[in-house]
């Protein structure tokens, strides 16, 4: 399970909400007054402000100009207007955002949960067998990856029958698992088959959910969650397709995007040019084994056009981190 996230967690919780997954009462807003208002509308009296950028670990990160934490709990609309305007148009850095970190242009306001425990739920792609997994794992609310390494025995894999589905068997083998007592499995069944059928139903490569809280009241609600999409069923997804934000993508990938290259922006200092998407594999790999390192992947593909090379070659200019330009390009015919 990977941890980036691409798209904002206002929009993922929309999208888990209207598959039937309890989330907190609450809305997005991009000025502080907006931000006041939400919380004015809301019948609580505490409410947490998230920091909207494409990238996890936000409760743990600092902003450029020193502020702590892009997840605040505070007690008024009064203090989630000033939290808000801290957060508001300055840049916040986590350890998945680089040292620039990401603009934040919008906040979510909500009620704060009271939480009793923070699990793990998660149903992504797994590579190896080809076959969707459930993952599971009470220790909720960290990086699963930490879970994965310091106590593996804590998460549960459960491979998914593409043909066969979610089997009921599967989602109370996934709940007990979380704790759960055999007379409250139903709450966290309908909870895990939800999230199976939003999987499906959006061509989803990933649905995350860290944590999934356990409220002091018994309730099962997603307080944070990641999903990504399969680019290649994008097509079948206008409303997907509607979400993504400029504004958090690396500019590289932007102006590739644009001229339909297949690129991928990395950190070394060769840029490189290659037609044929294995062969720009083995590139990097062999320039790697010789002590370099890529700046970039870019396949342009068999049948480039004169518009789409200058294009390439335009983006490998104008990125800082390129010194030197490589180009493995086989002529055929
Ligand atoms: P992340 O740091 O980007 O993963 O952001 P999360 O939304 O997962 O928030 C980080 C942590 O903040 C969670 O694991 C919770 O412990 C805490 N948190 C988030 N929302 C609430 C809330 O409504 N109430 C309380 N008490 N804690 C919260
Ligand atoms: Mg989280």
């Amino acid at each position: 399970v990977s941890q980036s996230r691409y798209y904002h967690e206002y929009q993922a919780r929309d999208l888990l909400s209207s598959a039937g997954v309890a989330v907190p009462r609450g809305a997005v807003a991009r000025t502080p007054e907006e931000a006041e208002s939400i919380a004015r509308s809301l019948p609580c009296n505490s409410f947490v402000v998230k920091a909207q950028v494409h990238a996890g670990g936000r409760g743990k990160g600092t902003f450029k100009d020193g502020f702590k934490s892009g997840v605040h709990l505070v007690k008024t609309p009064a203090q989630v207007r000033d939290v808000a305007a801290r957060m508001l148009g300055n840049q916040l850095i986590t350890h998945q955002t680089g040292p620039e970190g990401k603009p934040v242009h919008a906040v979510l306001v909500a009620e704060s949960t009271e939480i009793a425990r923070e699990l793990y739920l998660a149903i992504a792609l797994d590579r190896a067998s080809s076959h969707p997994v459930l993952v599971a794992s009470r220790e909720g609310g960290v990086e699963i990856e930490t879970v994965a390494e310091k106590n593996p025995a804590a998460i549960l894999r459960e491979q998914i029958h593409p043909g066969l589905g979610l089997q009921p068997y599967q989602a109370r083998k996934a709940s007990i698992f979380l704790g759960f007592p055999s007379t409250g499995l139903r709450a966290p069944c309908r909870l895990i088959h939800a999230v199976y059928r939003l999987f499906l139903e959006r061509d989803c490569s990933q649905v995350e959910i860290n944590p999934l809280a356990v409220t002091k009241g018994g309730d099962v609600v997603a307080l944070d969650a990641k999903l990504n999409f399969d680019d290649n069923a994008l097509f079948r997804h206008k409303e997907i397709e509607a979400l993504r934000d400029a504004a958090q993508e690396d500019p590289r990938d932007l102006a590739a995007a644009e001229h339909h290259l297949n690129y991928i922006g990395l950190d070394g200092d060769i840029g490189c040019m290659v037609n044929g998407a294995g062969l720009a594999m083995a590139t990097m790999d062999l320039l790697q084994a010789a002590g370099g390192r890529p700046a970039n992947f870019l396949d342009v593909g068999g049948g480039a056009s004169e518009q789409m090379i200058t294009a390439a070659f335009k983006l490998l200019q104008g990125d800082p981190r390129v010194r030197v330009i490589f180009i493995n390009s086989i002529v055929t015919g």
